[in-house]
Formats: structure tokens, C-alpha cells, sequence
């Protein structure tokens, strides 16, 4: 079996394959946002890393003809998308040895304060999620636990609580769990 080595990017704003995390390229290093790829916006990169390259292939652009190679992470192997290697028409030429990664499939990470973030994306509509809580009277076992389970459009499917006795918070959170994903799996999600 071969070892992959992944290379990890420097900056503030690295956009990372969005299957499998490892980095593609630097904000620092996009030439255009206005590009449009297969899955719908793309941008234009000097450079990126962890990927290889498909064979020469004559493509048909909107631009016009060019022979391209596309362009796969190295890690799990995700078509990410296509690099220049020839532009015919002379104001396409800048475009040669450069790289348009899909933005459908790429995170971007913005590093913060020394702590790193991936941007949120909402919830798809096959998803539910289920919030739980729960509270304890200080110095007593008497508490209550309750959760709320709501649909992608942060609609309510269910809610419920009840008086509860435990020994510590913690403990009443994880109850919480348990008590509210019967009723997530006996809503149909799994
Ligand atoms: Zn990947």
C-alpha cells in the first residue's frame, strides 16, 4: 500500500476538499470567482495541492475550445475540477497551467484567533435535529429533562418534558438523549 502525503496550506483562508477535509488550495491564491463549472459556480486558482491530474482531453467551453485535464483529490479521489493546459483563442491563454476548483465542492476554513472553523451549512431537508436539556435544583436530585425535535425549516415535529431525578447535569443531559431519539427514530429518521 503507498502512503499519501498531504500537504497542509498556510494562511488565514484555506478551501478544502469538501469529502474528505484535506486542503486544496489558498484564498491568496484565486485569480477569479466568476467562473462557471459543472455544479455551478467555480473559481480560478494560481495554484492547489493535493490532487492529480486526469489525461489531456479536448473540451469545449463556454470560452471556447481548450484541452484540459481534470483535476482529482489525491485523498479520496473526488473530482474536484479541471485545469488549462491549452487555450486556443489568445485571450483565453492566461487561463493555461491554471486551476478551476467546483465551490460545490470545497469548504472553505477561516482561521480565527488561533481556532479554526469550517462556515456552517444548514441542514439538509432529509434531516431532523434534536435538541436536548436538562436542569437540576443546586444540592438536590430533583430536576427535569425535556428536548425538542425540529424539521430543516426549523419547524417543530415534537416536544416534550418531564420531572426527572438524577445525580449530577451531566448525567440529566445524557437521559435527555436517550429519552428524546426514540421518538426521532419513531418519526422515520434514522
Ligand atoms: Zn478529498
Amino acid at each position: 500500500m503507498g502512503f499519501l502525503f498531504v500537504e497542509s496550506l498556510p494562511g488565514p483562508k484555506i478551501f478544502k476538499c469538501k469529502c474528505c477535509k484535506v486542503d486544496s488550495s489558498s484564498h491568496d491564491d484565486i485569480i477569479s470567482k466568476d467562473f462557471q463549472g459543472r455544479f455551478g459556480r467555480a473559481y480560478l486558482f494560481r495554484t492547489v495541492v493535493n490532487i492529480f491530474l486526469g489525461p489531456d482531453e479536448e473540451r469545449k467551453l463556454l470560452s471556447g475550445l481548450h484541452i484540459v485535464n481534470d483535476i482529482y483529490c489525491s485523498s479520496c479521489q473526488q473530482i474536484l475540477g479541471w485545469r488549462y493546459e491549452k487555450a486556443y483563442e489568445e485571450s483565453q491563454k492566461f487561463k493555461e497551467g491554471k486551476y478551476v476548483l467546483e465551490k460545490e465542492r470545497l469548504v472553505k476554513e477561516v482561521l480565527l484567533l488561533g481556532t479554526s472553523f469550517c462556515l456552517w451549512t444548514p441542514q439538509t431537508m432529509d434531516l431532523v435535529k434534536l435538541n436536548c436539556g436538562a436542569s437540576l435544583v443546586s444540592y438536590t436530585n430533583i430536576g427535569g429533562l425535556g428536548f425538542i425535535i425540529r424539521n430543516a425549516a426549523g419547524i417543530e415535529l415534537h416536544a416534550a418534558s418531564e420531572p426527572s431525578a438524577f445525580s449530577t447535569i451531566l448525567v440529566g443531559e445524557a437521559e435527555t438523549v436517550r429519552m428524546g431519539i426514540p421518538f426521532v427514530v419513531a418519526a422515520g429518521y434514522t
